[in-house]
């Protein structure tokens, strides 16, 4: 049977490319891609994916289980499914990237940075979302795409939904909520992002969901994320979710901090947690004449990283809706 995971890690295609169990029909397309196909006729199609930052682990070895288990036939099936494992070569190495961060680079950006092992998967990416959302007829589309965060946060478990025109449909964000998400962040302008590329381009239900703090291969408890494992299990089968603990508190940006030079200086410890309250008036971070200050009476650090190259998001600023 197909080791998806360690068929990736190994860098090989496995010798047989496909085939059936009870449930479904599997194919593997690509390094680190897979579609699961249902045997009978379906109206939903879901992205799943993880390892877009190779040293976030966690929610790997969760896709991972759901994946062994789909493939053992021991989960019914009710969604068109493409799994995404991000950047193997990054999870080879146990690091964040290889070259730069990918997760910058969708939607064609990727076109604009120096060649590089990301550029190139970012681009074979993008292809393998084009033919699998081409065949996309179904009425609902949802792309998840798992991660774990730099830092600690004081909601280990939150989510991250593109800029969108339309209305989030709240099914999905009440789903959010019973997968153990404690929070959700609404951005308010495009990004590079993987979860911004498919819901611009496909109109997809996208969320990136950030899981806990990364560590490396083996050294996570995955007993922290066990409701995210068990709301996907029942997605997937088309069962009821587990209930939630209650509503996911919901957060939009108020501003976003970019390092645009080396004088660039950020006003936090390395230890400031996600989601950090800062009172109006606080000086957060210079970068030569530029100040960025909090303007609302209270806004929450998001994704605080001042070692980011030039041009690159530093922070984002949060108010709570
Ligand atoms: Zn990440």
């Amino acid at each position: 049977m197909l080791d998806f995971l360690a068929q990736t890690l190994a860098g090989k295609a496995p010798i047989q490319g496909e085939e059936n169990n009870a449930h479904l029909h599997w194919q593997w397309w690509d390094e680190g891609i897979l579609t699961l196909t249902p045997h009978q006729a379906v109206k939903k199609t879901l992205v799943l994916s993880a390892g877009v930052h190779g040293n976030e682990t966690a929610p790997v070895e969760i896709l991972a289980q759901l994946v062994d288990s789909l493939l053992a036939g021991e989960l019914a099936l009710q969604w068109r499914v493409l799994v995404v494992l991000g950047n193997p070569a990054a999870l080879r190495s146990n690091q964040r990237f290889q070259h730069s961060d990918m997760n910058r680079m969708f939607g064609g950006r990727w076109q604009q940075f120096p060649e590089s092992i990301e550029t190139q998967r970012a681009g074979r990416l993008e292809n393998a979302l084009e033919l699998f959302l081409a065949q996309c007829e179904e009425t609902v589309c949802w792309h998840l795409d798992m991660h774990t965060a730099i830092r600690s946060s004081y909601h280990p478990r939150f989510g991250v939904l593109p800029a969108r025109s339309l209305p989030y449909d709240e099914a999905f964000l009440s789903w959010l909520g019973c997968a153990g998400l404690q929070a959700l962040v609404f951005h308010q302008s495009p990004a590079g992002t993987f979860t911004h590329f498919t819901s611009e381009h496909f109109n997809a239900l996208s969320c990136t969901l950030e899981l806990g703090k990364a560590q490396p291969f083996g050294e996570n408890d995955l007993s922290q994320f066990a409701v995210t494992l068990q709301a996907l299990q029942a997605l997937l089968s088309g069962e009821q979710s587990p209930d939630a603990e209650g509503p996911p508190l919901r957060y939009t940006v108020t501003q976003q901090i970019t390092r645009h030079s080396d004088a660039f200086v950020l006003h936090m410890s390395a230890q400031t947690q996600n989601f950090t309250a800062f009172p109006k008036g606080t000086l957060l971070a210079e970068d030569g004449d530029t100040r960025y200050v909090v303007k609302e009476n209270i806004e929450f650090v998001l994704f605080p990283n001042p070692n980011v190259a030039t041009g690159l998001r530093a922070g984002l600023m949060l108010r709570e809706i």
